[in-house]
């Protein structure tokens, strides 16, 4: 895993110019079985790819926290709001609630989550692969591809399965 995620940055530039036109295509005219397609390539790839050896979302982007994220996790550790905040939050320039730092403060040596059962909605859902309308987060998936294996392997996927 180690080589794949050092190289990963650089087959993501190289895809990227394919990738873009893909996804102007793919967002004029989705088919039909996108969803179905979607659940299919996202279920087959985290049968072969385990997160646990990887972590590289964790370890260089972290989540946008909800006020609902905030709310539950600060809950988690018997703290107010606004002390879970001012302790590991930050407000971006979208006024937006992330992580202060990465690494992710609660992702342990083994890659593991320490607050798993409570994470932020975001993490529940990265790298949005199964979600419905896919065609919807275009911009967001060209980013994921660099940062996440299992979601450049999906992309590549798609264009083998979507001509
Ligand atoms: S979601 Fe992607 S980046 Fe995150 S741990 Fe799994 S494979 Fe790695
Ligand atoms: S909260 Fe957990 S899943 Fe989310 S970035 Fe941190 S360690 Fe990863």
């Amino acid at each position: 895993m180690e080589n794949i995620l050092k190289q990963l940055p650089q087959k993501a530039k190289e895809a990227e110019a394919e990738n873009k036109k893909f996804f102007a295509k793919l967002k004029k005219k989705p088919p039909k079985h996108l969803d179905t397609l979607m659940q299919d390539l996202h279920e087959k790839e985290f049968e072969r790819t385990d997160c646990l050896t990887c972590a590289n979302c964790c370890k260089t982007t972290g989540p946008l926290f909800t006020d609902k994220d905030i709310e539950r996790i600060s809950k988690h550790f018997r703290m107010k709001p606004q002390q879970f905040i001012q302790t590991y939050l930050r407000m971006d320039e979208d006024n937006d609630y992330v992580l202060q730092s990465v690494p992710c403060e609660f992702l342990g040596p083994d890659n593991y989550c320490s607050i798993y059962d409570v994470r932020p909605k975001a993490c529940r859902e990265f790298p949005h692969t199964d979600r419905k309308k896919f065609q919807q987060i275009s911009n967001l998936t060209m980013k994921n591809v660099a940062i996440c294996p299992a979601a450049f392997n999906i992309v590549e996927e798609m264009k083998r399965f979507i001509k």
